[in-house]
């Protein structure tokens, strides 16, 4: 399919935000041709002058930052602060990244009595970068850094409900990379499968939901193509029996929740609490939100929440409510609203705190992704990691206790790729601790020294001692003995 993505305000749905071209597999296959071209040579340059280039394109994008994240806003949903506050990461992890890679990538030389070794850290060639709007920015910045320091070229083929702001940046960030080196792709299933498939693609990179990654996978398959991939979560929050329910953690614990209306991979979203203090948690938890959390337009000065991005995600989010209470739950209103935003003109969802509601309910079992969160009493320990375990993802979890050393110690029982201790969410995070899912959460890592290895593959140029010159020599055939 060729023609316009065009893209409306979630926050009002009759406002035009702006339109990119769609890539047809013929534009897809010239945009990977013409990476592998600029690849090549991209290889061969020293890593200081890679790094030195992807210091200079984080430069050219800096001074339109502002701009950047009103788009960004406007296109997703997304609260101004958070917009800002995505790109500047974003920057501060590419020049992270520029620092760290000359070391993490570097050559290993061994010679000793074993021999000489050389382990080279090769690029895969054209990586293909692909991204959903949640945090379009950062989720492409994870994957274009460490792959342009390694010497591959990357396709970006964002999402089709973001793809304004992560458009204006990519060209920002080439205007300082060699022509073609790294590009942009738009459209949705179509143009990510003729990404995907392309035999010239090196590695797909691809964060998203779990069905398209298994599509993903499965045509990455049909050329040996290696992947990673950063899919969903249902994060459990433990709260032990010592958690400070003071106002300070509980208003970070409520914007670990609803920040970007719940729609964040690793956003706490399973409460599990004392049932000796689950009275005490709530209205704790609800004081809490009433100070922090505003819904209404993104653009608007002391709102911390936005609509969600679509019609069809409003109209699952309150499914999974409504199924919620119909098995003998309680939803109660979470924040408050501000008053300068028509909540009828964009598809704003009224975030809820939903009590008393069993375990096997959808809205328990299954990422939400969505400004709705339930609250569960557990008895004890093992009954709360049982629970905390429970099901197929494994992407974050959070323990909260006075204690550090209890935290450790649970957290050490959890399958989890990422355990934050008394934070969840974005708050818990660093630039060295790489980030991943185990079980259906996906595989590979972001950030940290893994999060730029990711990108480079190990290849060895090995010299055996017994033959090198007045080596001992050794039979035919025979295997090494170190
Ligand atoms: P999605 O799976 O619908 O889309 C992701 C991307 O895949 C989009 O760019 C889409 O156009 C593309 N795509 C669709 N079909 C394709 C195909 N056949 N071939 C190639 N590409 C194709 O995801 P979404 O709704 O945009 O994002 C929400 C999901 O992403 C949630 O499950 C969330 O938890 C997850 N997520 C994970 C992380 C992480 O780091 N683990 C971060 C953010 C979001």
């Amino acid at each position: 399919m060729t023609g316009r993505i065009t893209r409306h305000n979630p926050a009002r749905v009759y406002e035009l935000v702006g339109t990119v071209p769609s890539a047809a597999p013929a534009r897809v296959d010239a945009v990977v041709r013409a990476a592998d071209a600029a690849q090549r040579t991209w290889a061969r340059a020293d890593i200081a002058e890679r790094v030195a280039a992807l210091r200079a394109a984080a430069d050219a994008v800096e001074p339109e930052l502002p701009q950047l994240a009103e788009l960004l806003a406007r296109e997703s949903g997304k609260v101004l602060a958070d917009c800002r506050g995505e790109l500047g990461f974003a920057l501060t992890f590419l020049r992270w990244v520029a620092d760290q890679a000359p070391r993490v990538l570097a050559d290993t030389a061994l010679d000793d009595a074993a021999g000489r070794l050389l382990l080279r850290r090769r690029p895969y060639g054209v990586v293909a970068a692909i991204t959903p709007w949640n945090a379009p920015i950062i989720l492409s910045f994870l994957k274009i850094a460490p792959a342009l320091a390694a010497g591959n070229a990357v396709v970006v083929k964002p999402s089709p409900l973001a793809p304004l702001a992560i458009d204006r940046t990519v060209r920002l960030l080439s205007s300082a990379l060699p022509d073609a080196l790294l590009q942009v792709v738009h459209g949705d299933a179509e143009a990510g499968a003729a990404l995907v498939g392309h035999p010239l693609v090196g590695k797909v990179a691809f964060t998203g939901g779990a069905a398209t990654a298994r599509v993903v996978a499965a045509a990455a398959a049909t050329q040996t193509t290696p992947t990673v991939l950063e899919l969903g979560g249902n994060d459990p929050v433990l709260l032990l029996d010592d958690a400070d329910l003071s106002p300070e953690p509980m208003r970070r614990l409520v914007m670990a929740s609803y920040a970007t209306s719940g729609q964040v991979c690793m956003a706490a979203k399973r409460l599990y609490v004392p049932e000796t203090r689950h009275d005490e948690f709530v209205a704790a938890y609800l004081q809490a939100a009433d100070e922090v959390l505003c819904l209404g337009d993104p653009l608007a000065d002391g709102v911390s929440m936005g609509p969600v991005v679509t019609a069809e995600a409003a109209a699952r989010i309150t499914g999974l409510v409504a199924d919620a209470v119909a098995r003998g739950g309680r939803a109660l209103p979470v924040g408050r609203a501000d008053p300068g935003t028509d909540l009828r003109a964009g598809h704003f969802v009224a975030p809820t705190l939903v009590t008393g509601v069993p375990e096997d309910a959808p809205l328990v079992a299954e990422e939400q992704f969505g400004p709705t969160v339930p609250v569960l009493a557990y008895r004890d320990a093992d009954d709360l990691v049982a629970r905390a375990n429970a099901g197929e993802l494994g992407l974050g979890a959070s323990v909260w206790s006075a204690d550090e050393e209890r935290a450790f110690t649970v957290a050490r029982r959890l399958d989890a790729g990422f355990v934050f201790v008394n934070t969840h969410n974005r708050t818990g995070m660093s630039l060295r601790a790489p980030f991943g899912g185990v079980k259906r959460s996906g595989y590979g890592r972001e950030y940290g020294d893994e999060g730029i290895a990711e990108y480079a593959q190990t290849c060895v140029v090995h010299a055996p001692a017994a033959f090198r010159a007045g080596g001992a020599g050794a039979a035919a055939n025979a295997y090494p003995s170190s």
